[in-house]
């Protein structure tokens, strides 16, 4: 009898995996407990693979012989507490994908922020050394559909790269992956509510990345991130293969200086402000790693297009420079975008807030910023905390209001900077909604 896969969750994961694994000849059921976008369901139908949605009918799912979860779904819900008390075994699509991944390299980048910016650095400098290398994971196509377009088009060979952007959720569902290099870019608490809001549990569930790898494989992490700092002095045995730690001192002056003898431009790239500095050295290593030149390097690195919503700059009107940062959806990456930036800032900033804990801006707030435009439903506690520092505070709803307010406030030589620290489904549908609305609501106000 074929064994039974069933897969919880049909997003772009689960109809990989599913995919994949009815190309590897199992027995396939999707379940999902919301509804699947038709995209998805015409390549379920496509290839005869049974779903579900709306509803997640436990004695079809229950008869696996193994489950492959979205990383969205948690422990918690009803359907993962039967299948645990069950005893199935579960696992994620990252996983699954790596078991038919074939002899390859695999480069897998983890972290609170910067995850996608280094995976599109990563995969853009090895494709500009001409590579054969994909991207995807958590940004673009998932793991398992590009192994199974693989396997489609016969084309197994072993110099493939995978550059996979891995978040969190998705570590917590592997068990033998093993990257041939790991990067932990970061940790500052994030999506605590999936780790009984236990620090400790993000940070050993972040530090899954590395715990299959081994002697010959890379692990590239940040030196002065105090939670990674705090992990490695009391777990030594974490680490089984060579680490290399990407250290502030090592990024001055534009540069970033790797080992005693190579240095490469940074400030001349548009990788901008030191957060994109410390993501470039990451890359850089791993290209490296995988025998790039450096002079390739230096040059793939003035030809990258940082993706969009993280510190773009959008326009510069009148002597105002507005700047598109609606990926900042937590208060770190705030952090790094007021650091960045020299000028007066008018700052838009709320929306969803996800238990925000503001102080760490409140230095930055009090040297750079000049008037805070709040645009949100609820935006009582951006108010509230902010109160004290007795700057001009306006309340708005849309990102045209918003705009219209923030030019307002802002003379020649300022910045708008939209860096919400807030998830954006009040006014918005996601957060690449609010950045393009915000670049619409600019180029109204200033056509041409
Ligand atoms: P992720 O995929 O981890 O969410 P992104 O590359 O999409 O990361 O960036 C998310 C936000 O974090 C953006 O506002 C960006 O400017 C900021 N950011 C990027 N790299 C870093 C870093 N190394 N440290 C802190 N913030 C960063």
């Amino acid at each position: 009898m074929k064994k039974r896969i069933v897969i919880l969750g049909s997003g772009e994961s689960g109809t990989g995996a599913a995919l994949l694994a009815h190309r590897q000849g199992f027995d396939v059921f999707v379940s999902d407990k919301g509804a699947i976008k038709e995209e998805y369901k015409k390549q379920l139908d496509a290839h005869g693979i049974a779903w579900e949605e709306g509803q997640h009918t436990m004695d079809k799912i229950l008869k696996a012989s193994e489950i492959i979860k979205s990383p969205g779904i948690p422990e918690k819900s009803e359907v993962m507490r039967a299948v645990r008390a069950k005893g199935i075994n579960v696992i994620g699509e990252i996983e699954f994908g790596w078991r038919y991944a074939g002899k390859c390299t695999i480069v897998a980048i983890t972290g609170s922020n910067g995850k996608t910016t280094t995976t599109e650095l990563t995969y853009h400098l090895l494709k500009y050394a001409g590579l054969n290398v994909r991207m995807g994971g958590n940004v673009g196509n998932s793991f398992a559909t590009m192994v199974y377009s693989d396997l489609e088009h016969g084309d197994m060979e072993a110099q493939r790269i995978f550059v996979l952007e891995v978040s969190s959720f998705q570590l917590d569902d592997i068990q033998r992956f093993r990257p041939n290099i790991a990067m932990l870019l970061n940790i500052t608490p994030d999506h605590l509510d999936r780790y009984d809001y236990k620090l400790e549990n993000y940070v050993r569930s972040k530090f899954r990345i590395t715990m299959n790898q081994k002697r010959g494989d890379l692990f590239i992490t940040n030196y002065n991130d105090p939670n990674i700092a705090d992990y490695l002095k009391t777990h030594p045995e974490a680490i089984k293969c060579r680490m290399e730690r990407v250290r502030k001192s090592e990024l001055k002056n534009g540069y970033a200086r790797i080992g005693r003898h190579l240095a490469f431009d940074i400030a001349s790239t548009p990788l901008k402000g030191p957060h994109n500095a410390f993501n470039a050295a990451c890359a850089i290593r791993a290209a490296l790693r995988l025998g790039v030149e450096p002079e390739v390097i230096e040059e793939g690195l003035y030809y990258f297009t940082p993706p969009p919503h993280r510190m773009e700059k959008v326009a510069e009107v009148n002597g105002v420079t507005y700047i598109n940062d609606s990926k900042a959806t937590n208060v770190d990456s705030v952090y790094y975008a007021l650091q960045a930036m020299d000028a007066p800032i008018v700052w838009i900033v709320g929306g969803t807030d996800k238990g925000n804990d503001y102080s760490p801006l409140f230095k930055l707030v009090r040297r750079k910023v000049k008037a805070i435009v709040c645009m949100g439903v609820d935006n009582s506690k951006i108010l509230k905390t902010f109160k004290k520092f007795k700057k001009p505070m306006i309340e708005t709803r849309s990102a045209e209001e918003a705009i219209i307010t923030a030019a307002g406030f802002a003379e020649e030589g300022d910045t708008v900077l939209l860096s919400p620290a807030c998830a954006s489904f009040d006014l918005f549908k996601n957060y690449e909604d609010r950045g393009e609305q915000f670049r619409d609501a600019v180029l109204k106000l200033y056509p041409d």
